[in-house]
Formats: structure tokens, sequence, C-alpha cells
């Protein structure tokens, strides 16, 4: 019998969730937000929505009791709650993960503790640990707040001895840990899903290009050796078999000059870097993970087509409405997330740049070249 699925986070992984699930009406019969956002993206992909933050404990309550199936697009849920309700309706990926992810610092550490790969890192109580930290690691590296940080706002990048103290400042007492810096010479990233039987499959390793943070770009696939693709997977598989629950995850990884793979972090959900699949795959990265989470067979993960994934932001000097893009073009798809103002750097949407015609990376990069403009943001009157 199809379901009702629960969904903490309503954001635009939330909407692209809901217009997967559309399309599988046998096996999803209806879906439940909660996030605080009224009227939040995914609403308009015809949701329902529980209005309440992330971490309230009646809302996620409510929730358990509306739904057969929680999962999340944000991994700011109370996973103690979640923990709680887990006898009334099923949690996927497990409560217990999502505690792990939710903290760098657990997180790195559990993921040492099972031999994968991060950089080294050190937790910090206080600024003389800082200093301490420093002194092993040299400089330049990265303080880190260990929770609730996106898209790079939770990173301060101390250069020297001279941005200590302002770094320090900056998170205004939260938990923090600062990590070895690593000279990367590509970010790369693999969606790998699980499902509730415990099979595995990973879509190809794409490579991230980041701007003041913020993804701007996916290459599908990564530019780089078919060794280094082997190996990323397997990085990603272990990964998968040290975490418990079942859904897509979003495995975050650094190359360096050694062509090694190190982890920069794991997301316990869809991830930005997926989202080429809706257009290069067979089975998108939101269909997958409804797939994982609901025990069904996973999908085929190959590239039909290389993909070039490109981030709609903000203007960084622009807060208010604004015109949507408008692109007729073969082979570009747009996506809007239906966000009513712009906010500087917020995702907006993405458009996939598709070499349908068997374009190569460098042809569909030039492409994106002249489309960047028209892919940009302007202030509406
Ligand atoms: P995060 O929010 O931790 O994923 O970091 C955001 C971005 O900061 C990453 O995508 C990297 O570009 C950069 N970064 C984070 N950690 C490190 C590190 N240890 N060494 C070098 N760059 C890093």
């Amino acid at each position: 019998m199809a379901k009702i699925l629960g969904i903490i986070g309503g954001g635009q992984l939330g909407m692209m969730i809901a217009e997967a699930a559309k399309k599988m009406p046998d096996e999803v019969s209806k879906i439940i937000v909660l996030d605080p956002t009224e009227n939040c993206p995914a609403v308009k992909a015809g949701t329902d929505q529980i209005i309440a933050d992330f971490k309230d404990k009646d809302a996620i309550i409510q929730l358990a009791d509306k739904a057969d199936i929680i999962t999340y697009e944000i991994e700011s849920g109370d996973s103690d709650v979640l923990k709680s309700v887990e006898d009334k309706t099923e949690v996927n990926p497990s409560p217990e993960t999502l505690k792990i992810i939710q903290d760098k610092f657990l997180q790195k550490s559990f993921l040492s503790e099972n031999k994968i790969r991060v950089s080294e890192f050190i937790q910090i109580e206080g600024i003389e640990d800082v200093k301490d930290g420093l002194k092993k690691f040299g400089f330049p590296a990265l303080l880190k707040a260990r929770r609730d940080a996106y898209d790079g706002r939770g990173n301060f990048k101390i250069d020297s001895e001279g941005d200590i103290q302002e770094a320090y400042d900056y998170f205004k007492g939260q938990p923090l840990l600062l990590e070895r810096f690593v000279p990367f010479t590509m970010e790369v990233s693999v969606i790998a899903a699980r499902n509730t039987h415990g099979q595995i499959k990973t879509f190809p390793l794409v490579e991230n290009i980041h701007e003041k943070n913020i993804l701007r770009e996916t290459i599908a696939p990564a530019r780089v050796p078919e060794t280094v693709a082997k190996k990323a997977e397997e990085v990603a598989k272990k990964t998968m078999s040290v975490f418990r629950g079942a859904g897509v995850f979003g495995i975050e990884m650094f190359v360096t000059k050694d062509e090694e793979l190190i982890i920069n972090e794991i997301a316990p959900r869809v991830h930005n870097s997926g989202h080429h699949s809706l257009q290069s795959s067979t089975t998108s990265q939101f269909e997958q993970h409804l797939r994982a989470i609901m025990g069904l067979e996973l999908g085929e993960t190959e590239l039909k087509h290389n993909t070039v994934m490109y981030n709609i932001l903000g203007e960084p000097d622009y807060t208010g409405k604004y015109r949507l893009p408008e692109i007729a073009e073969n082979g570009v798809y747009l996506k809007m997330y239906g966000k009513e103002v712009s906010k500087p750097l917020r995702k907006l949407g993405h458009a996939n740049i598709v070499g349908e015609n068997g374009e190569s990376i460098e042809d569909i990069l030039s492409r994106l070249q002249t489309l960047r403009e028209k892919l940009s943001i302007q202030p509406s009157d």
C-alpha cells in the first residue's frame, strides 16, 4: 500500500523529492514536510506542511503520528527526538547516523575510527587549543563550527597568527574543531544510496567547483583518471557500509596531488552535487532516495550524457524580488525553486546543461560560458 512520507525540511531538496514521488503513486500517497517557512518550496510541489522549527519536539512527534516513514532533506532535525519516535514510524537514514553526521567532530572521529581518511582535526574548547593546533598543523588551517554549518558559513580559514582572535570570536562560543588545510587539486563527490535491504549503488564521481564556499558548478563526470574514479567509488562504498540506515548520501572528498582521496564531509541526504542526475541519469538521486527508503530495487546510475550543473545564486549585493531567468535552448534544463525573494548567494535554482549529442565536457563548459549572463538574477520592478 502507498505510504505517507514525512520530510524534515521543505526546501528545494524536499521539493524535488516530492516531484519524484508524484511519479511513484503506488509507493507514496502523500508527503508532509516540516519546515518553519510558510509556503516553502516543497509545498509548491503539492506537499502538506507542518510549520515549525526543524528541532521542534512536538512538531516532530506530530509528523511521526501522521507519516509511515520519516526522512530528511536537511541535517538540522533533532536526532534524539527522531530516535524516540522510531517505535511508531520508520526513520531513514537512521537517527544514530544523523546524530554522528550532524556534528563534524563526531563525524570525522567516526570516519577515522573506521579507517576512512579525513583531514587531521582536533576538538577546540578554548583559544589556547586553536594556538596549540596551529603549532601542529601550521598555516593555513580551518576553524569550523561542529554543528549547523551550511554552504561554508561555518568555516574560518586562519592564514596567519593575526587571524586567530578574529576567527575565534567569529563563532561566538559555538563548539568548534580545527582542521589541517588540504591543498587539494580538485573537489569531488559521490552520491551513494543504500536501500533497506542493504543494496548499495553509487552514481559516477563528479567534480565540484565552489565560489565563496558555495557550490557553483558540478561537472559530471569528474575530469580525473579512471583509477581516481574507481578509488572514490571504493571510499564511498566503504563509507556506506559503516553508516547505518537507508537513503541517499552525498559524500564530498578532496583529491590530493598524489591522487589520494580525503573525505571532507558527508550529508545523509540528497545533495546539490547530485542535481545533474535529473537529466543525466536514468534514475535521479531523488527517485533513488525514495527507492532506497521504500525498500525498492535501486535504479540504474550510469551517466547517459556528460552534464554540467550550474547553480543560480542570488547576486551578492541584492535582496528583493527578481525576474525568473528565461532560456529556451536545446539541452538546457532550468529548474527554479519558487523562492519569492533573492538574497545574497541564496540558491534560487539550477540549470543542467546536458551533452545530449555526445558533447564533451569542454564543449558544455564553453556553452555555459555564453549562458551565464542569461542565468544571472536580475531585480524585478
Ligand atoms: P565545508 O563547509 O566544511 O564543506 O567547507 C566548505 C569548503 O571549504 C569546501 O568545499 C572546501 O573548498 C573548503 N575546505 C573545507 N575544509 C577544508 C580543508 N580541510 N582544507 C582545504 N579546504 C577546505
